[in-house]
């Protein structure tokens, strides 16, 4: 059975064709399982009996299976997606107030990187997803989405304002949630599978699709020089989040081993090349460790190697991992580096790392589940 989200929009058409079928049977398909979220061919309901057997009989549509599934309060649900060799890798779906869906997505089982402070480095790398195991966590993720307009009972009034029945049930109306992100910040180095994320990601953004913009994309990655450029040259205007944590490369190359291949300096001028071909502003991701590159001469340095650049900065206070020696800065830590920044001319955002109770940071749950970890 070939998994049917391997193949590239051509490819399924060209399949069609062979079989004497109009081509534009594959635009159907790609609907149903993309926009109309069937989990089996047999929902295709537009097309025949015996075409939806055919179907059956040829492709598989999903290649995983959920092994875990965990709900936080806020509305964060993770899922650790077991592969068909074995392997696991997790997902996130993010909600935010405005029934705005963002999913966090993997591009590797584990990771080369070996940035210090996270789960997945702590393994190495394992192999790289293909372009289908990579779309198919964010469908995976699209079904936890509710149908629109309709109501049901579910445990969560704070998300909703749903009030109690007097039979004890809680009435939630099932939002009309949409995915509307994607952010490729799970595990692995997205820059170094490039050749299986690019054709996901044209399908994530494609009409046919799930027409997500491409402006709403994000590739996160520690800052390969010559993949970044790849990338710039693809000019496929997705942002750029170069996971940076120091801003001198001493202090790097122990946070982000792979920084000692080509320091802090090549890193930027990839970055502003990016800037200057897309034209979209890169944002710079600084996780906040405690005692570590939280410190005011930290701050101070970090303002005056990106001063004057159109950048945001994104400062995530750390999520503890156990196992891992580092810890959360104090609110009065973040506050004082935030002031620095801001004083510098920087712009800065806040991240909080949302679901930190269902181990959301990359790389717990699989860990748990190999009982390396918690
Ligand atoms: S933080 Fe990202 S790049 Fe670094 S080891 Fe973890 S998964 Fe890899």
């Amino acid at each position: 059975m070939v998994p049917i989200l391997e193949h590239t929009p051509a490819e399924l058409r060209d399949w069609f064709v062979q079989q004497g079928l109009p081509g534009y049977r594959a635009g159907q398909v790609r609907k149903w399982l993309f926009q109309k979220r069937a989990a089996t061919f047999d929902e295709m309901t537009d097309l025949a009996t015996e075409l939806r057997k055919q179907l059956s009989e040829q492709f598989q549509i999903w290649t995983t299976h959920v092994a875990q599934h965990r709900q936080a309060a806020d509305g964060t649900e993770k899922l650790l997606l077991q592969l068909h060799d074995g392997e696991q890798i997790e997902c996130v779906l993010l909600r935010d107030d405005k029934q705005h869906c963002t999913v966090c997505i993997s591009t590797q089982v584990g990771c080369a990187m070996g940035c210090a402070f996270c789960a997945t480095g702590l393994d190495g790398a394992i192999r790289n997803l293909t372009t289908g195991e990579i779309l198919e966590q964010i469908l995976q993720l699209q079904r936890l989405l509710g149908p629109p307009g309709k109501m049901g009972t579910g445990p969560e009034p704070s998300r909703t304002g749903a009030r109690m029945t007097s039979s004890g049930e809680v009435p939630v109306p099932i939002l009309p949630e949409r995915l509307s992100h994607v952010v490729v910040m799970g595990m692995g180095e997205p820059l170094l599978n490039l050749d299986a994320l690019l054709p996901a990601l044209a399908a994530a953004t494609s009409r046919d699709g799930l027409g997500i913009s491409v402006r709403r994309i994000t590739i996160s990655t520690v800052g390969l020089p010559a993949s970044i450029r790849r990338l710039a040259q693809a000019n496929c205007q997705y942002h750029l989040a170069v996971s940076l944590h120091a801003a001198e490369d001493a202090l790097r190359n122990e946070l982000v081993p792979a920084n000692r291949g080509f320091g802090i300096a090549a890193v930027l001028a990839a970055a502003d090349e990016y800037f200057q071909l897309t034209g979209r502003r890169v944002t710079f991701e600084y996780v906040l460790l405690a005692g570590v590159n939280d410190q005011a001469e930290h701050a101070r340095q970090l303002t005056r190697l990106l001063r004057g650049r159109p950048a945001l900065v994104n400062l995530i206070p750390y999520n503890p991992v156990p196992g891992l020696p580092y810890r959360t800065p104090s609110p009065a830590a973040t506050a004082q580096f935030v002031e620095i920044l801001t004083a510098g001319g920087l712009n800065v955002n806040i991240r909080h790392r949302k679901g930190d109770r269902i181990s959301a940071a990359c790389g717990q749950l699989r860990r748990g589940e190999r009982g390396t970890g918690d």
